[in-house]
């Protein structure tokens, strides 16, 4: 058997395994980074990826909001907050102090008529579902992983997908934050309404997120289906999918002309959810190691082939968390951008189809899902709902070959980037993509008048000169 024979079967059997399969995972253990850290010590700091690195003069790791505001009184230079480093962008790095607020954490107060909840800001998502679940409430989303903190998902207005579903950052109901100085202030939208807005999605750049109320539901159980369905049918039907159904996104197969489509909606139904073995190497991984070696050319039909041939995917049911969230292990680095939901479609199409015409390189498959929109002064979904696109690349590569040529197409269609993700947007394109930019920018000043929480990236975005 020919050695590209070889990889066929492979890969075929993988993607049977993957897109037969549903890929929700058991959450690995969570490690707590100030637990591993002694505070104050100069160890470089690098994100998820990889792709983001520094050498911070230390890392400041409170055990409680007075010690930070001690710290905050007698450190000098400058301050970054840092959640868990899943961002792609430039957001953390600092050679001044990395601040970590992982002992921050746990569930402070919660209120079963309101079914709001109070915690504290360095808790990751992971961690939020079974504290919610004792006391009967659920997030009413999650984007696809839960590795993040809650302040660090907040702050770059992260997202799942449905499109009557916000960002993370639209279900926060108050905030407290410990300004530059050291002042503490409690947000809300009655208190507050200005600085709360501004502060809802704030890129770390206002101050120090230190607790959190999130606006709930019932604890509540998924449905989940998966199946394969050619990229353009899906696209035809998408907003009346989108409509029928509370989640409802699909994963364009790059090279191919078929997606991975995903169905969530409530139900009453047992729960469901068998789990691989622990020793079974992740079917997801296990692919994208697989095609990264076959030649760009040769992939379509191959892909095509192993999708006619995948078996259909069962149905899971679970409580709500275990459904929304999986687990990436393989690393990349991610572009996204979200675009008014009319450009979506073609936005998608010009992209799949600049993919196959410059033959790109490109193994890991796109995201496309639909966010409600809100009116925070700077998340991606302000003033509307929008169709978000993703693209990734294998994070042992250089992304830039595949994601310049892409990120001019996004711009085309009114995109806006995510502010965690990668980018080269400055403050000028900035400024006309969201109508609040400049208050944002005031209130930043104010609150920070020598701008200690700022760093490179940050002013590149709020055109600051160094
Ligand atoms: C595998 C993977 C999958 C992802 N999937 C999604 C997805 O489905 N949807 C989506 O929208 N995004 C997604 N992201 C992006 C991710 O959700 C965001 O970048 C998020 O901001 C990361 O949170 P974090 O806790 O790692 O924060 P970090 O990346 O460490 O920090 C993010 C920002 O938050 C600030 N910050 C952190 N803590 C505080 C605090 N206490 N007070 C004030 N500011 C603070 C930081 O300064 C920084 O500006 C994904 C990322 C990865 C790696």
């Amino acid at each position: 058997m020919s050695r590209l024979s070889r990889r066929r079967l492979l890969a075929g059997a993988l993607f049977a395994k993957v897109f037969g399969a549903s890929i929700t995972g058991t959450a690995p253990r969570i490690v707590n980074a100030a637990e591993r850290m002694p505070s104050s010590e100069s160890l470089p700091w690098h994100n998820w990826s990889g792709g983001q690195s520094a050498q911070p003069t230390g890392r400041f790791a409170p055990q409680t909001e007075d010690e930070l505001i001690e710290f905050l009184g007698r450190a000098s230079g400058p301050l970054r907050p840092v959640g868990s480093g899943h961002s792609f962008s430039a957001l953390v790095p600092t050679d001044g102090h990395i601040v970590v607020l992982d002992h921050l954490t746990g569930l402070r107060a919660h209120d079963p008529a309101t079914l709001e909840a109070t915690l504290g800001a360095g808790i990751r998502l992971a961690e939020i579902g079974p504290v919610l679940e004792e006391v009967h409430q659920g997030m009413f989303n999650l984007p696809d992983i839960d590795r993040q903190t809650l302040a660090g998902a907040i702050s770059t207005a992260t997202h799942g997908t449905g499109l009557s579903l916000n960002t993370l950052s639209a279900y926060v109901s108050g905030l407290r934050l410990v300004t530059p100085s050291g002042n503490v202030m409690e947000l809300d939208a009655a208190k507050e309404p200005r600085l709360f807005a501004a502060a809802q999605v704030s890129l770390g750049a206002l101050g120090f997120v230190t607790e959190v109320r999130m606006r709930n539901r019932a604890a509540y159980r998924l449905k989940k289906t998966t199946r394969l369905q050619p990229t353009e049918e899906v696209l035809q039907d998408f907003e009346a999918q989108a409509r029928a159904h509370s989640h409802f996104e699909m994963f364009p197969l790059t090279h191919s002309k078929y997606a991975s489509v995903q169905t969530i909606d409530e139900t009453d139904e047992p729960i469901h959810n068998p789990q691989p073995p622990p020793d079974q190497p992740d079917p997801y991984d296990e692919l994208m190691r697989a095609l990264v070696h076959v030649p760009v050319a040769a992939r379509g039909a191959m892909i095509d082939a192993a999708v006619a041939a995948a078996p259909q995917s069962e149905p899971v049911v679970d409580v709500s968390y275990r459904i929304l969230a999986n687990v990436r292990n393989y690393r990349f680095n991610e572009m996204e951008y979200s675009v008014p939901l009319d450009a979506g479609a073609p936005c998608l199409r010009e992209i799949l189809r600049t993919i196959d015409e410059k033959q790109i390189d490109a193994v890991f498959p796109l995201e496309y899902r639909y966010v409600a929109g809100d009116d925070l002064w700077l998340s991606m979904f302000s003033g509307g709902p929008r169709a978000s696109i993703s693209i990734h690349r294998d994070a042992r590569f250089d992304y830039r070959p595949y994601f310049d040529v892409m990120e001019p197409i996004f711009w085309k269609y009114g995109g806006r980037p995510h502010w965690g993700k990668v980018h080269s947007l400055k403050h000028d394109q900035l400024v006309k993509l969201y109508p609040r930019f400049k208050e944002f920018l005031e209130m930043r000043e104010a609150l920070d008048p020598t701008g200690r929480m700022l760093n490179p990236h940050l002013r590149v975005l709020f055109g600051i000169a160094t």
